[in-house]
């Protein structure tokens, strides 16, 4: 029987949420998107975050719309 320790998991990381975000300070925008995924097999989780600025009078990224 494999001990605990040695145990890798082969991920299947299924997508559980996205959160978004954005602040601004006047002209520039700051744009945060957060995805959050968790292991079906393993139940461990992880966050990938990406992040960007934009000028206010500009249109939101795409990367960010939603
Ligand atoms: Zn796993």
């Amino acid at each position: 029987m494999p001990s605990i320790d040695g145990f890798q998991c082969e991920h299947k990381w299924v997508h559980l949420s996205t959160h978004y975000d954005r602040k601004s300070n006047g002209y520039v925008i700051m744009y945060t998107k957060l995805d959050t995924f968790f292991c079906e097999k393993c139940c461990e989780t992880r966050e990938i975050k990406r992040e960007g600025q934009g000028y206010s009078s500009d249109p939101e990224p795409i990367w960010w719309r939603h």
